[in-house]
């Protein structure tokens, strides 16, 4: 197996650095032609979601890709994740989502966050009668029948606490075999990691950088003196760092970039190796800070979680 790939409970391999295409403004050209630049790049695993209007784009740039022999189509990685409205049917969904996508299958299948939405919500911030209790072994069977019917190669999670995936063990037939999280240096993710790495199940990381540039992001990762220090003394940029530390943890790094310079920088992160001191440094000198804190997921009327504490099983 390469270097740049971890094999997961299920036997399939992923690369451990992935573009993550979701941006605010959505603009399928700019996805698509980042994807190329991407795929030129050497990344061959790439993250979307229904609700982040990426699919499209995605499948179009991988289709021209693979019908030009850029790549083959076992060459890449596809992530897409199933949303909140769509948890009584996973099957109908990733369905459509290949349809949108243009694919046959994908690698994986996320279950998006632990939250069921009505069936006919479609606004990425569902309204506080919109929630329905989450029923995972329903949801979960769906996921599974997903696998059975090969729409996809693996199946997993995501925005799930070492709680709610300790419950979803309990009476899965097939494991999940990711949980991918909001982690980076100011958020690491010890006991979640400490559980999965238990469970055999892989951690991907996103917003590995801490989302700077996005409306819920933060600067504060890359502008954090420490890591500009290091970044100085390994002739790297506080960019490089961060992904380094997740990978040094035995992450997969799903950063998003659009532009051709930064997606070659955070490529370059696969070659740096932080020394174990500076590892340790981070872990005992940053603060933590949650970005991705799902406020909208929570409320007095219908959502199963009325506090932050709550989603999160106040492992937050
Ligand atoms: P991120 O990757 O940490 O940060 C992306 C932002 O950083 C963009 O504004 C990007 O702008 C900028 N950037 C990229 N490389 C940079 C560099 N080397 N130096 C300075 N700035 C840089 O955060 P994210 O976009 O929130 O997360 C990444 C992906 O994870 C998403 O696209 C999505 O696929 C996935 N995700 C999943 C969930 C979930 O619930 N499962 C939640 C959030 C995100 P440019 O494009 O201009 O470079």
């Amino acid at each position: 197996m390469r270097s740049d790939q971890v094999r997961l409970n299920n036997g399939i391999t992923i690369p451990l650095l992935g573009m993550g295409t979701y941006s605010f403004e959505n603009h399928s050209k700019s996805t698509e032609h980042a994807v190329q630049l991407a795929l030129k790049t050497g990344y061959r695993h790439f993250d979307t979601a229904r609700i982040y209007g990426s699919e499209a784009a995605l499948g179009n740039a991988l289709s021209d890709a693979i019908s030009t022999g850029v790549v083959q189509r076992e060459d890449v990685f596809v992530t897409s994740k199933l949303w909140g409205s769509h948890h009584h049917d996973p099957v109908s969904a990733l369905q459509k989502t290949l349809t949108i996508m243009g694919m046959e299958y994908i690698d994986m299948y996320l279950v998006h966050w632990p939250v069921r939405l009505k069936s006919w919500v479609c606004d990425p911030i569902p309204k506080e009668d919109e929630f329905e209790q989450l029923c995972l072994d329903v949801t979960w069977a769906g996921m599974e029948k997903c696998l059975d019917m090969g729409l996809c190669r693996g199946i997993g999670v995501s925005n799930f606490s070492s709680k709610k995936l300790q419950n979803l063990l309990d009476f899965a037939s097939v494991p999940p075999a990711v949980n991918q999280v909001e982690m980076h240096p100011m958020w690491r993710q010890n006991k979640l990691r400490d559980f999965c790495s238990d469970h055999n199940i892989h951690v991907s990381a996103y917003s590995p950088l801490g989302g700077p540039g996005n409306l819920w992001g933060s600067t504060a990762v890359i502008e954090s003196p420490l890591i500009k220090s290091m970044a100085l003394k390994h002739r790297a940029t506080p960019a490089q760092i961060a992904l380094s530390w997740g990978l040094l943890k035995g992450a997969s790094v799903i950063v998003k970039s659009f532009n051709q310079e930064r997606l070659k920088e955070n490529k370059g992160a696969l070659d740096l190796k932080l020394e174990y001191d500076e590892i340790l440094e981070i872990d005992s000198k940053m603060k933590e800070m949650k970005i991705m804190r799902g406020e909208v997921f929570v409320n007095q009327a219908t959502s199963p979680y009325k506090t932050i504490q709550e989603l999160w099983d106040y492992e937050i």
